[in-house]
């Protein structure tokens, strides 16, 4: 029987119908509004459009936030308007289906690990690097999510104590580094600089300074701009150093990295990769990282909580 997963995220929400090969066959999509009243409805509404055309037997929610362990209250969630929310058994009875919610990364990483690039791999981790840093740990095909079902948030390791204010209340979080939003950061400080030759960038900077997304700097990086090379080896020494901490506590097989900032992988895994072997305990005497892009990119999420709603329903 065919599920429903809907990827709710910070600016919109995005349904599928998936099968059980984790083939999606049919999508729908609304804009995220604020207020929870809002944002049921806008699930419901893209939920109720695939229903009009499929039949299927549950719904899975990816949410970007905290979920309770039993998955079926929205701890938190820093961009949606979900606090302490019972949110599965509040859309379940309005759509009169079993509903079950997932953090977003961890619904990403279960879809890869059935369906893409974490396949049949042990203690598997993904990364998705967008605005922030999502993460998810699979071991032995389970995700660990820890004893109240918020692990691992790996995006607030602190990895320059005194750095970069996040919004999680901290600062030098390795994703105000290690992200879309962090090379556009490391962009801007690199522009500031006096003597800086920067053709690409610093005209667009002059143009509208909010031209610099980490999408602009990528692009510019592609084209040879000195500041946009620098701002991307900058991110590949975070992300290597990043992984160098992670490796010391789960050690794992294989990292696959999903989120926007895959897209531009070939700027930097390679020196990441380099870098992380000098980085790492034992440096020398360990196998090597294996370190690759994600399968399902985007779609991810919702084929991991349409999945997971197969597996809960
Ligand atoms: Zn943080």
């Amino acid at each position: 029987m065919r599920t429903i997963g809907v990827d709710v995220g910070g600016t919109s929400v995005r349904a599928g119908v998936v099968d059980e090969h984790g083939t999606v066959l049919d999508t729908a999509r609304g804009t995220t509004p604020p207020g929870e009243a809002a944002l049921e409805d806008a699930i419901c509404a893209v939920v109720s459009e695939l229903l009009g055309r499929h039949r299927v037997s549950a719904v899975g929610l990816a949410v970007a936030g905290f979920i309770a362990n039993d998955r079926r209250t929205v701890l938190f969630a820093p961009h949606l308007a979900w606090r302490s929310a019972p949110v599965a058994d509040r859309i379940s009875a309005r759509l009169g289906l079993p509903v079950v919610l997932e953090h977003d990364a961890n619904a990403a990483g279960l879809a890869e690990h059935r369906f893409g690039a974490l396949r049949g791999v042990g203690v598997g981790l993904l990364l998705a690097l967008g605005t922030g840093i999502g993460a998810a740990l699979l071991v032995d095909g389970e995700l660990y999510r820890g004893a109240h079902g918020v692990a691992p948030e790996l995006g607030h390791l602190c990895l320059v104590p005194g750095g970069r204010p996040c919004e999680c209340g901290k600062s030098g979080c390795w994703e105000r580094y290690c992200s879309g939003t962090a090379l556009a950061a490391t962009a801007t400080d690199l522009l500031a600089r006096a003597g800086t030759h920067s053709p690409i960038l610093s005209r667009e900077a002059a143009r509208d300074p909010g031209a610099i997304t980490g999408r602009a700097v990528a692009a510019a990086a592609r084209e040879g701009d000195p500041v946009a090379t620098a701002a991307m080896s900058a991110l590949a020494g975070w992300l290597a150093t990043g992984l160098s901490l992670v490796a010391d506590v789960y050690d794992p097989e294989l990292v696959v990295l999903g989120g926007g900032l895959s897209e531009s992988a070939p700027l930097f895994l390679d020196e990441a990769r380099d870098r992380y072997h000098h980085l790492i305990t034992g440096a020398g005497h360990r196998p090597p990282l294996r370190l690759r892009t994600a399968h399902h990119a985007d779609d991810a999420g919702l084929i991991g909580a349409a999945t997971l709603a197969a597996t809960h329903s």
